[in-house]
């Protein structure tokens, strides 16, 4: 089965058929933040947080010194589900929470320059990156006739992921602080994590 692979599009219509966002404004009292794209519809929302918002007198470094790295899932609430309130944490996430190359950079700012000292992990059940493999981006090539740079970092086993993502931290020589650093699969249907042995 060939992969859709170009289905990246900023445009108002919705890719969930639950039709939560309409692809055109449907007449109600509420028509007003009905219509328009879909960043139309958060940019109204940010007008409404400000309305409330009083500057936290905070600075950049993270309160609780600790980066989470996790995977991009829409199910995944990182301050609800680790209880962390505003200002706690540097949050670092992509697809499937994988320590890329690009996770290091931010992890070797967050403890060089922003004072963090713990590293914790995330992945989840369910992942999309369970459902793809390595021909994702030959598929793409094919598509594109160009090779990305990147690997789509795809894994069968989602514990041996977090392991692997945990030993690319302890391993990397760009980090200050190697020795807190802990693994976790998130249950999308309990909210539970449960954590993995490095081992
Ligand atoms: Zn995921």
């Amino acid at each position: 089965m060939r992969t859709n692979v170009v289905r990246m599009s900023t445009a108002s219509v919705p890719a969930d058929p639950s039709g939560r966002i309409p692809a055109s404004p449907a007449p109600s009292a509420s028509s007003a933040s009905s219509a328009g794209t879909v960043t139309d519809r958060l940019v109204e929302a940010n007008n409404r947080y400000a309305a409330d918002f009083a500057d936290p007198g905070m600075d950049a470094r993270p309160v609780l010194k600790v980066a989470v790295v996790a995977c991009m899932d829409a199910r995944l609430d990182l301050h609800d589900a680790l209880g962390l309130e505003l200002g706690d944490c540097h949050t670092i996430r992509n697809a499937g929470g994988v320590v890329t190359d690009d996770v290091i950079r931010s992890l070797t700012i967050s403890q060089r320059a922003l004072g963090t000292r713990s590293v914790v992990l995330i992945h989840h059940t369910g992942c999309g990156l369970l459902s793809l493999t390595e021909d994702f981006r030959h598929e793409l090539e094919d598509e594109v006739g160009q090779r990305p740079a990147w690997a789509v970092e795809a894994f069968r086993d989602v514990d041996q992921d977090v392991r692997q993502s945990m030993q690319r931290v302890r391993t990397s020589p760009f980090l200050l602080h190697r020795d807190d650093v802990r693994g976790f699969v998130f249950d999308v249907k309990t909210g539970l994590l449960r954590e993995i042995d490095p081992a």
